[in-house]
């Protein structure tokens, strides 16, 4: 029996997940975050093991195939996935953030029905292109690409349990840890 539950955290790119995540995780230092394996080069700030498990395109087949992955899919031309026997060993000390996008999600709440999903919102479309751009490591054809997916990774926040705005990063962090405190 777990003493955890999984909590996925969706949003398009840009949206300022990475930054509430981590407010987050500051605050309650008790809350695990689960690594996703990816076969995308990592990003001059990314650390093998700590943002991502980088791993190739054989290796994620391989896993794939082996059942290994509590969810997978890919876009922007990589895989992207949870490994299962590393949620599942974070489960048994406490909560698991899963930052992952909402074809994954779904996957998560029908293999996990008492999986909690929350969705953050950009305050708007203008900010969010703004964000994504002042990041400044998504080359521009990149940025098109993501915009367009994050229409529509927006429209299916409506089966999310929780939909929440990150207005200010803080308030923000600060309203997912509430949804938080009222699992059982
Ligand atoms: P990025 O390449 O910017 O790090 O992430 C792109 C998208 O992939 C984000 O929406 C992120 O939530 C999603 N993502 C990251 N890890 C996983 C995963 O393990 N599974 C799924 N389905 N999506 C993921």
């Amino acid at each position: 029996m777990s003493k955890g539950k999984i909590v996925v955290i969706s949003g398009a790119s840009g949206v300022g997940k990475g930054t509430v995540l981590g407010l987050m995780m500051k605050k309650r230092p008790d809350l695990a975050f689960s690594v996703s394996a990816t076969t995308r080069p990592p990003r001059p700030n990314e650390v093998d093991g700590v943002h991502y498990y980088f791993i190739t395109k054989e290796r994620f087949e391989e896993m794939i195939a082996k059942g290994d992955f509590l969810e997978y899919d890919a876009h922007a031309k990589h895989y992207y996935g949870t490994p299962r026997a590393q949620a599942e060993e974070k489960m048994e000390r406490g909560h698991v953030l899963l930052d992952i996008e909402p074809k994954g999600a779904k996957q998560v709440k029908d293999a996990v029905p008492d999986a909690t999903l929350v969705f953050i919102m950009p305050p708007s479309m203008e900010e969010l292109e703004r964000r994504l751009r002042s990041r400044g490591d998504t080359p521009e054809d990149q940025i098109r690409i993501r915009m367009e997916r994050a229409v529509w990774e927006m429209e299916q926040r409506g089966w999310y349990d929780h939909v929440v705005v990150n207005d200010d990063a803080e308030r923000c962090a600060d309203e997912i840890l509430n949804i938080i405190a009222d699992l059982a």
